[in-house]
């Protein structure tokens, strides 16, 4: 039987305000959903991502069955569902639709799969702007056109501006724009003390019945669901939200850097999943904010520190991934050709904060930024590891990991791939930050301050070897300079020495392969 439109709904567009379900018409079109096995097997996705965007698709389908919309969904289990390529052209058959209709994709590759599959079944096809986002690819698209650099500062100035958020006329309320410098504290010694415990999202049926599923169809792939404890719904978000707000935002700003043995979420809001896949939006995320800023004693470096993050980063962050993708994706400024260390995967490294971090990964599927920047990151970034297979990594296991988002944080902010499109230099830094910021380095068989020797953190020397290696791109640039002018401090021979140690450690990494 054939329908008028076939809205298909993508697993991380569930917005229950979404345009294509606003102007849907229930008695003429069909919203159709899938389930794709091989989105999981691609890049072997986390068992928790995997269980995360299915368990929220299937509470969506079941939330439009209630309002009375027709769904086709398709399941993991179905024959169709071994790609999502096989499964969209079942539907397409099945209805044969005048209009197949989809708010933007999130990912490259989907939205040219798309069209080519439109166009071989001579189906129209409708891409709907997507009204998520505070910025549009097409005004991005023009903020960007003709500027050498792309500055988030001036980006997130802009959008304060024209969206009026936290402006006094057209002044930045407080006086600045920027309170970076309250926001890098650490816990010090003493350690965080008692931290606010994250909601019980019980599970429900719907859910229950994914984690039998993901353990069946996807046994080897990494991660664990033990400790799965992710909003799977709307009404699970805004739980989330008004815990964030409650308890955590208050403290965000202040210790948003800082890193704690055996705490991954420290004051961080865990909602990144729930923004991705659009159970909540953030317009209402910026609200909530707002009026906690409004109504009590949360500091402004908190509020401007957290707004950044949604306002700012991620807005630019999608700008950037759809200005300059397909390209982005083979970028390879640094020429890194090394292979990812296996320990990626098992957390098995004497190395203690790589240890914890990648740990608390493969358990829960999360790590905050610092955490994916300056430990992950940065060891791959100083290791000189293929960007094209770090990003692969993040893209696989984190449970926000959608291309978009994912690709400029890894090959740009990260690995400074793109040379400069997104950060005008490198994130490097040695052992010693990482010891500042958390107290993994107390529990490690390396000292963070040595470069060389037996004890040298792999981190600092291949800090001191970054530094060599990529002299002749930055020791000039005006940002970095500072950091490449101590290299000069070092004799030749202790230069070797670093080399040597350096290369030492690639070996004994890429035997381990
Ligand atoms: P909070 O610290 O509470 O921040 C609030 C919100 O701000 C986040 O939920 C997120 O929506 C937004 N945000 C903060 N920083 C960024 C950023 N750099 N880019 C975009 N949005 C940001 N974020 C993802 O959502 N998906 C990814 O796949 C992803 N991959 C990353 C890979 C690397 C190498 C790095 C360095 C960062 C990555 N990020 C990614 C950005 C950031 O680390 C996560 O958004 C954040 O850690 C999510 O945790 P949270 O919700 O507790 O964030
Ligand atoms: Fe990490 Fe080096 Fe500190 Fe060990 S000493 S925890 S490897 S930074």
């Amino acid at each position: 039987m054939s329908c008028r439109n076939l809205i298909l709904i993508l697993g991380d567009q569930l917005d229950q305000n979404s345009p294509v379900i606003i102007n849907a018409d229930k008695s003429q079109d069909k919203i159709l959903m899938i389930e794709s096995r091989q989105e999981s097997t691609r890049i072997p996705s986390h068992k928790a991502r995997t269980a995360l965007f299915l368990a929220a698709m299937r509470h969506h389908a079941k939330w439009l069955q209630a309002q009375g919309f027709p769904v086709d969904y398709f399941y993991i289990g179905q024959t169709e569902s071994a790609s999502f390529e096989t499964a969209l052209l079942t539907a397409l058959s099945k209805h044969n639709p005048t209009a197949l209709i989809s708010v933007e994709a999130g990912e490259y590759h989907i939205t040219l799969l798309l069209k080519k599959l439109c166009e071989q079944t001579a189906t129209q096809y409708e891409s709907v702007k997507d009204s998520h986002f505070f910025c549009s690819i097409e005004e991005f698209s023009s903020w960007s056109s003709g500027r050498k650099s792309l500055v988030m500062e001036t980006f997130y100035r802009n959008m304060r501006k024209h969206h009026d958020i936290i402006m006094q006329g057209k002044e930045p309320v407080g006086g600045h724009w920027n309170y970076d410098k309250k926001n890098r504290g650490s816990f010090g010694k003493k350690g965080p003390g008692l931290l606010p415990e994250l909601p019980d999202f019980k599970q429900d049926e719907i859910t229950k019945q994914v984690l039998v599923d993901v353990e069946k169809f996807f046994p080897d792939n990494p991660g664990e669901l033990s400790s799965f404890n992710w909003p799977v719904k709307r009404e699970q978000s805004l739980v989330l939200l008004n815990h964030f707000i409650e308890q955590c935002l208050v403290a965000f700003g202040q210790y948003q850097d800082a890193m704690w043995e055996n705490e991954s979420l420290l004051y961080h809001s865990a909602l990144s999943a729930s923004l991705n896949l659009k159970m909540i939006s953030p317009r209402e995320v910026i609200d909530r904010v707002l009026q906690a800023y409004q109504q009590s004693q949360i500091p402004l470096s908190s509020v401007e520190g957290f707004i950044r993050q949604i306002l700012g980063w991620r807005e630019y962050i999608r700008g950037v991934y759809w200005t300059h993708m397909p390209d982005y994706l083979e970028l390879n400024y640094l020429k890194a050709d090394q292979q990812l260390p296996d320990f990626y995967w098992t957390a098995e490294t004497e190395m203690r904060c790589l240890q914890q971090v990648i740990g608390q990964t493969l358990q829960t599927g999360y790590a905050h930024h610092i955490q994916r920047l300056m430990v992950t990151g940065l060891f791959a970034l100083l290791l000189g590891v293929r960007p094209r297979l770090v990003h692969e990594w993040y893209l696989s296991v984190y449970v926000d990991a959608v291309e978009w988002v994912e690709l400029p944080n890894t090959l740009g902010m990260s690995q400074f791939a793109d040379g400069g499109i997104l950060g005008s230099k490198p994130y490097v830094a040695s052992g010693r930050y990482i010891q500042r910021m958390s107290n993994y380095c107390d529990q490690c068989c390396y000292d963070p301050a040595m470069r060389i020797g037996n004890k040298a953190c792999p981190f600092t020397t291949l800090y001191w070897d970054f530094l060599i290696r990529h002299k002749d791109k930055f020791a000039k640039h005006p940002r970095s300079a500072m950091q490449w002018r101590m290299l000069e401090k070092l004799d030749d021979t202790e230069k070797h020495s670093v080399v040597l140690q350096a290369d030492k450690i690639r070996n004994k990494l890429a035997s381990k392969n």
